[in-house]
């Protein structure tokens, strides 16, 4: 893979800008032929340091924005841009705390708060007056932890379990929060995901959400988010990796005798296929722009499957690169 020495403090293009800050035609260059780590780490680790203004109106979701940024840099082999210890601790500081073990029934969830505006400052007890803990929020800081290398059995679970059974409702499904809210495949996502990470099924009744999400399998062999919605790359990735993390089905499916697996796994394979756009990249439903998120959604759904080997990787992989942007010094400075 191609590098080129880039300068994180070099932010200044200001000759290529006019007054107004906006891009003059010779600074708009096309795009790269290859996949620029070097600045994508750079990014990451600015948003471990900071909140850029772009981001201010998604500050309720911190621990979800530190999860992309943490994973990121995971991903990129570049977690020692982080004090993985201080990272640790600034999101165990998010959990919520019941006052009682009894307070775990009455049907609140104690799971992890969003962010500090979601959570109310604790009492001469160090309990929190209101608790607000969020099921995305609590799945974001337990794939934290566990990146950091953080020991997940070592925290409160019981109290994140015990009320993690107040949020899922009589058709199988979750609602993120304790009042009030939506729901559909991504909360049981969430939920599947956070019992698996703390190896501990009795915050779920898997059997229900098993039977909600196969009705949320669509005619066309995609999931909906919700049963009866149309298929969606997103709703499809919740279903199939919930199903995977909850043990009703194994890797690599079409491997083995596909007709005895609960999901119609040939038509979903189909579906995915479809998915994969004229220019490359993945759709998230029939008929839309690709975007990039979706080679994510989709490609793993395939990867489970065994389908990964299907697709056109050397074209989704130009596409990936048109849609890498080069305004992180626009954003800087703007
Ligand atoms: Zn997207």
């Amino acid at each position: 893979m191609a590098t080129r020495e880039w300068n994180p403090l070099d932010f200044d293009i200001g000759e290529e800008e006019d007054e107004e800050g906006t891009p003059s035609p010779s600074s708009i260059s096309p795009p790269l032929q290859y996949f620029d780590r070097d600045r994508h780490v750079a990014f990451l680790e600015m948003m471990y340091n900071l909140m850029p203004h772009h981001y201010q109106s998604q500050e309720i979701n911190r621990l979800t924005l530190a999860f992309f940024t943490i994973s990121g840099l995971h991903l990129l082999r570049a977690l020692d841009r982080v004090d993985k210890d201080r990272v640790a601790d600034w999101v165990l500081s998010f959990q919520a705390h019941p006052r009682s073990r009894a307070e775990l029934k009455i049907g609140q969830f104690y799971g992890f708060h969003g962010s500090r505006t979601s959570q109310f400052p604790p009492d001469e007890n160090g309990v929190s007056a209101r608790n607000a803990g969020h099921l995305a929020s609590t799945y974001c800081a337990l794939a934290i932890l566990k990146t950091v290398g953080f020991n997940l059995l070592t925290i409160d679970k019981e109290s994140i379990l015990i009320s993690l059974r107040n949020l899922q409702q009589p058709d199988g499904s979750f609602m993120p929060v304790d009042v009030g809210a939506e729901t559909d495949l991504r909360f049981v996502y969430c939920a599947a995901a956070i019992c698996f990470m703390l190896e501990d099924w009795s915050g779920m009744d898997r059997e229900k959400a098993k039977e909600y999400i196969l009705k949320c399998q669509s005619y066309d062999g995609g999931f909906g988010l919700m049963p009866g919605l149309e298929s969606h790359g997103g709703g499809t990735y919740c279903a199939v990796a919930s199903l995977r993390l909850m043990g009703y089905i194994e890797d690599d499916l079409l491997s083995k005798t596909v007709t005895s697996s609960i999901i119609n796994v040939p038509l979903l394979l189909d579906w995915c296929m479809q998915r994969q756009a004229i220019d490359g990249g993945f759709q998230g439903r029939a008929n839309k722009p690709s975007d990039t998120c979706y080679a994510f959604w989709i490609g793993a759904v395939l990867r489970i499957l065994g389908g990964y080997k299907f697709i056109d990787k050397i074209a989704l992989h130009r596409f990936l690169l048109t849609c890498q942007s080069e305004v992180l010094i626009l954003h800087l400075n703007t």
